[in-house]
């Protein structure tokens, strides 16, 4: 079998509480391909968080490692994961965590000039994600001015805005009601699709977690296939 975009091998997290050690991750392996839409279901607390962030560099695995494209991350330098971090992967949250003093379309060319492209190749891909998400004629309209599902639209956006390879995201439409949920994972799905990005993706909507590839949860420290 193909090597997954984003692999983890035998990862271990732990969290020290006073003197107790709280064991979050223990002995995890897992495989996410290229094009492939993975939901994460698992009750609160069961270490959702704490997998997003140790396989998107956020956190290092305090045993097994995590491998992106190939590249074995866990003993690179802060420097290393935060290259690979900015240029493979993109994030979405719950809440947007928009700029609200600029405009969606800022927001969107932001990651890209931070990545060193020209304002002018930032502001037309921008626009071209915007297209794409259905939300251009909001581009130049501020967070605030935006609904929640626009928002969400454009925090995607953001996201995959230097085209990563792999996509992480935690409850992304977990803050907007059904329909616009509905909406909101068609546009991700598609966009999924069409760029081949490997997008894990952390849900309580059983709804939206049946029309993704695979379903899968974390039961003792372990991620197991639903
Ligand atoms: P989820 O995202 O599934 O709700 P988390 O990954 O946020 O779960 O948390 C898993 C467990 O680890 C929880 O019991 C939480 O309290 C604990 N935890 C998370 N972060 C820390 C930390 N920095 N220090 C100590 N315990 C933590």
């Amino acid at each position: 079998m193909m090597a997954g975009v984003l692999e983890l091998r035998q990862v271990e997290r732990h969290y020290l509480q006073g003197q107790k050690k709280l064991t979050i991750l223990s002995g995890t392996d897992f495989s996410l391909a290229g094009g492939e839409m993975v939901a994460m279901v698992a009750p609160s607390g069961a270490g959702k968080s704490t997998l997003l962030h140790t396989a998107g560099l956020l956190e290092r695995p305090d045993g097994g490692d995590v491998i992106i494209a190939d590249r074995a991350c866990g003993r690179l330098s802060d420097g290393e994961r935060t290259a690979i971090r900015r240029n493979d992967i993109g994030f979405v949250y719950q809440f947007h965590h928009l700029l609200p003093e600029f405009s969606a379309q800022e927001n969107i060319m932001m990651p890209q000039l931070i990545r060193g492209l020209s304002a002018e190749e930032a502001g037309k891909r921008a626009m071209q994600l915007l297209d794409y998400m259905q939300i251009a004629h909001r581009a130049q309209h501020r967070p605030a001015e935006l609904s929640g599902g626009e928002q969400q639209r454009v925090a995607i956006a953001r996201a995959v805005a230097n085209a990563p390879l792999v996509l992480l995201a935690d409850e992304p439409t977990g803050n907007l009601d059904p329909t616009t949920a509905g909406y909101v994972f068609d546009a991700l799905a598609a966009l999924v699709k069409q760029s081949g990005l490997a997008a894990l993706i952390a849900t309580h909507n059983h709804e939206l977690a049946r029309r993704m590839d695979r379903r899968v949860t974390l039961r003792d420290g372990k991620i197991v296939e639903l």
